[in-house]
């Protein structure tokens, strides 16, 4: 902690960042217990800086201000629904800009985090798949956003986080990792695992790391094709893992997971899709989530008539299957993953300046 580079007390563990300000409060001739203390403001009970830590000395404020470091997202933009939907625009460092969806619920707020800026898979539908893929995000950049909410006035303090927003987390698992235990922490957000979703293309390696872990954070995979044929086409990803993999990976999975599956008009939501789609789910005892296509981010595609939806739901119904038809939120701003982004990069940039940056694609 001598001299050199400030210690990010954002992109480690809540423990690891106590043990370390205990040591330092004690070199510095403060009591032991101001490592505790100033640790709560990392996550538990945030402060924008360390400056506004006004339980502290301000001479040890000014201490800890010169060894660490509380790195901020700038929150770019902002758009609310009508529905109480709101999505953040973050802006981070190096100016790669990830967006952050709260959807509140009744008395549950649902933070869609994002995990990447861009992501590399490319499915066909989506937004964020047409940028690209520029960078892993740091531990400090998935945690932040969580963070720079509960900072907000009013605060936002979620009830359950998702990692539906851009990229696919378990290729940054490292990063994805240690947020989880920041967000589960009791010395962090505590948010019960079980209000914890990650959800994947069906990354074989991340999902094997996941089920390492002891905690019971849940698993929801996108399926949106009961075929290798229609999902290599709509998510390239199937080439690499194909479903028969996917589905065995969620059938040895210790918890129960959830099937994502996005209905596509005359694309996925046939009655045969829906039969193909009860036995591969039986086959791991999954439950369905049917999700409509958001219209803004169809990317050519269109959303199925709700009476298709439904129809589907029906024969998974009838197969059996427990299925939900999720409701789709924030229509009337751009809420789809990447939308928000793809706008203002629009604004910003020449057309297609995002997507030329090499891909660091994890083995
Ligand atoms: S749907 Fe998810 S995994 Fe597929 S391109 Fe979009 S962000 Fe990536």
């Amino acid at each position: 902690m001598t001299g050199g580079k400030r210690i990010n007390l954002l992109n480690i563990e809540p423990a690891e960042a106590e043990v370390a300000l205990r040591e330092f409060a004690v070199s510095e001739g403060e009591a032991a217990y101001r490592g505790a203390q100033v640790a709560r403001h990392l996550w538990a009970s945030p402060a924008p800086e360390f400056a506004a830590m006004s339980d502290l000395p301000a001479g040890f404020r000014n201490q800890l201000a010169e060894h660490f470091d509380l790195p901020r997202l700038e929150l770019t933009a902002e758009q609310a629904s009508s529905d109480g939907t709101r999505k953040f625009l973050f802006r981070m460092a190096d100016g790669q800009a990830i967006e952050t969806v709260a959807i509140p619920e009744g008395k549950r707020v649902t933070l869609c985090v994002s995990s990447q800026a861009g992501c590399a898979l490319r499915c066909a539908f989506c937004a964020t798949g047409a940028m690209g893929f520029a960078r892993n995000l740091e531990t400090f950049e998935i945690a932040g956003q969580v963070r720079e909410l509960a900072l907000l006035d009013p605060p936002i303090r979620p009830t359950n986080v998702v990692f539906m927003g851009m990229g696919e987390p378990l290729m940054n698992w490292p990063a994805v990792s240690r947020t989880l235990t920041i967000l589960n922490s009791p010395k962090g957000f505590q948010i019960g695992a079980r209000h914890i979703t990650l959800s994947t293309v069906g990354w074989l390696p991340g999902i094997e790391a996941l089920e390492k872990r002891p905690e019971q954070f849940r698993l929801a995979i996108s399926i949106h094709a009961p075929n290798d044929a229609l999902r290599a086409e709509l998510m390239p990803v199937n080439t690499k893992f194909p479903l028969d993999d996917v589905i065995a990976s969620a059938a040895r999975f210790s918890r129960r997971v959830t099937f994502e599956y996005v209905m596509l008009d005359g694309v996925n939501d046939a009655d045969a899709h829906a039969e193909a789609l009860a036995e591969l789910a039986r086959r791991c005892g999954a439950f369905v989530n049917l999700i409509p296509l958001h219209p803004g981010g169809s990317m050519g595609f269109r959303p199925s008539p709700a009476g298709r939806i439904a129809a589907f739901a029906a024969r998974l119904r009838a197969r059996r299957v427990e299925v939900a038809v999720r409701r789709s939120r924030g229509l009337d701003i751009a809420a789809a993953c990447g939308q928000l982004r793809t706008e203002r990069v629009r604004r910003r940039l020449p057309a297609g300046a995002d997507d030329d940056r090499e891909i660091h694609q994890p083995a």
